[in-house]
């Protein structure tokens, strides 16, 4: 069945993997290219540093998810490697995981040595939560530094031992006429 896809002006951001959307029922915890988009020419690529099977496991606590948003974020804004492809670093709403935009179209496994350095440093993370000050942070005080360095130590085994970096697909769905999203 086609899908249709015309709701964005020409020029606009366009997705170009519309009609398929990730399986939550066979993920495994990896690193995954979940959206293409184009713009302007260029291209932003999102990837799902999924830390978790969906609904399989416990997710990431709340606070412990704020840390790692924190200490992930500002460790790869700061990489001499990747720092001006960095677009956006956020967390998943279901707490299993995470968002990175990058510049261009690198493939899942190009990212494999990056994430290891920001999940290592993080397990291996001594001192104050970087910006977790009322100054830098809507909630300064959500925050779980040792939880966030345990999930961490549980990712980094995970990328060292069996990777995976490629998601199980569905068709996407729609509801009430409109297609669904879940970011
Ligand atoms: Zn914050």
């Amino acid at each position: 069945m086609e899908e249709k896809n015309n709701a964005r002006p020409a020029g606009a951001v366009a997705d170009l993997i519309p009609s398929f959307q990730v399986d939550h029922e066979r993920i495994v915890p990896g690193i995954y290219e979940s959206r293409l988009d184009d713009i302007g020419g260029d291209h932003a690529t999102t990837f799902d540093i999924r830390m978790k099977a969906p609904n399989k496991e416990p997710a990431i606590h709340p606070n412990a998810m704020h840390t790692i948003e924190h200490v992930i974020a500002t460790f790869i804004r700061n990489d001499a490697e990747w720092r001006d492809r960095i677009v956006y670093w956020g967390p998943m709403g279901c707490l299993t995981g995470s968002y990175l935009i990058v510049k261009g179209h690198p493939r899942p496994q190009e990212l494999l040595p990056l994430m290891l350095r920001a999940f290592r440093h993080l397990r291996d993370y001594t001192g104050a939560v970087p910006g977790a000050t009322p100054l830098n942070c809507g909630n300064y005080l959500l925050h779980d530094l040792p939880t966030a360095k345990w999930e961490a130590a549980r990712y980094v085994e995970i990328l060292e031992t069996n990777p995976c970096f490629d998601y199980p697909l569905a068709k996407r769905i729609t509801v009430d006429g409109a297609t669904f999203f879940d970011s």
